[in-house]
């Protein structure tokens, strides 16, 4: 038999506790790089893998970035004191601060807080370009006794085929997938990309009893879902009834750019979203707790 090197992941992020990321209490790895460009996006930093440039070596006031002696952007984490001005100053929508975890890694940092979550969540960034650690991290989790009461679900901007799903399936719990535009020129317009593929993973994901839930973004006046209603209607009524529908509202928290002028989602706007939902789909829907 042959067994597969151990996979690493360039990781942003990892927050030991979540009650938003997946059902439960959660552990969410947050992985660098995403193959979207939103417009709306809350965290640009994550979007690009660093290019060691270095103009983010010499702001930073505690010297926690230096070059190495190969010319790469090193981050000493224990000098650096999280004020963000790296990130500030990057223009690249990219971050110094990625430390590396191998699957064994990661698995001692989910031991040391197994007893007190219900799962773990992968996500980023888009968590799915880093899939081969996610089979490999999942996989270690099944099969480790003191970690199989952990559910594994992955938060995805949904651009896969279904054959990728079917790749993770065997160790996969559940997916939460977000659904930014109906029309694909919308969606091109606000992602950088169409929406084909987000609506057969929400498919295909449902189809292999996967999908956990659907997160619907409204924009006053920028996206398009409370105009094409009839059909998201149509897609949650095909779905399952125990899939989650999520309302995700427009705010500025993270955004730059041109997104900064556009409106926020009102409570009374998402709640209008809700209204057209509301009457003709069985799911449960979640509102939006907070508006900034
Ligand atoms: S957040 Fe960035 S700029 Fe601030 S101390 Fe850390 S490495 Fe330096
Ligand atoms: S984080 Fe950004 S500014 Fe810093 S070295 Fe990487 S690409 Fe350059």
């Amino acid at each position: 038999m042959t067994i597969s090197p151990e996979k690493q992941a360039k990781v942003s992020r990892i927050l030991n506790f979540s009650c938003v990321d997946g059902p439960g209490n959660r552990l969410v790895i947050f992985l660098q790089g995403c193959n979207f460009n939103c417009l709306n996006c809350h965290n640009p930093h994550t979007i690009n893998h660093c290019n060691h440039c270095g103009d983010c070596v010499e702001p930073c006031p505690s010297e926690a970035l230096s070059f190495n002696d190969k010319g790469k952007v090193i981050w000493d984490k224990s000098a650096c004191t999280n004020c963000d001005k790296c990130i500030e100053v990057c223009r690249y929508n990219s971050s110094p601060k990625i430390s590396l975890y191998t699957v064994s890694e990661m698995v001692d940092v989910i031991k040391r807080n197994s007893m007190f979550i219900s799962g773990i969540t992968v996500s980023g960034g888009e968590a799915t370009l880093q899939l081969p650690f996610i089979i490999q991290l999942f996989e270690s989790i099944k099969s480790d006794q003191s970690l199989k009461h952990l559910t594994c679900f992955i938060d995805s901007n949904g651009d896969l085929s279904s054959t990728v799903w079917e790749r993770v399936n065997h160790v996969l719990d559940g997916v939460m997938v977000d659904l930014k535009s109906w029309q694909k020129e919308t969606h091109q317009w606000l992602v950088g990309k169409g929406n084909h593929r987000v609506i057969e993973s929400v498919k295909s994901l449902a189809k292999l009893g996967k999908l956990y839930e659907l997160r619907l973004l409204h924009i006053p006046g920028k996206s398009d879902l409370d105009t094409e209603v009839a059909s998201i209607i149509a897609l949650v009524q095909s779905l399952p009834k125990e899939v989650l529908i999520r309302l995700n509202a427009f705010q500025h928290h993270g955004v730059v750019g041109e997104a900064l002028d556009w409106n926020k989602c009102s409570e009374k706007e998402i709640n209008r979203f809700h209204a057209l939902l509301a009457k003709d789909v069985e799911q449960k829907i979640q509102l939006p707790g907070i508006y900034t």
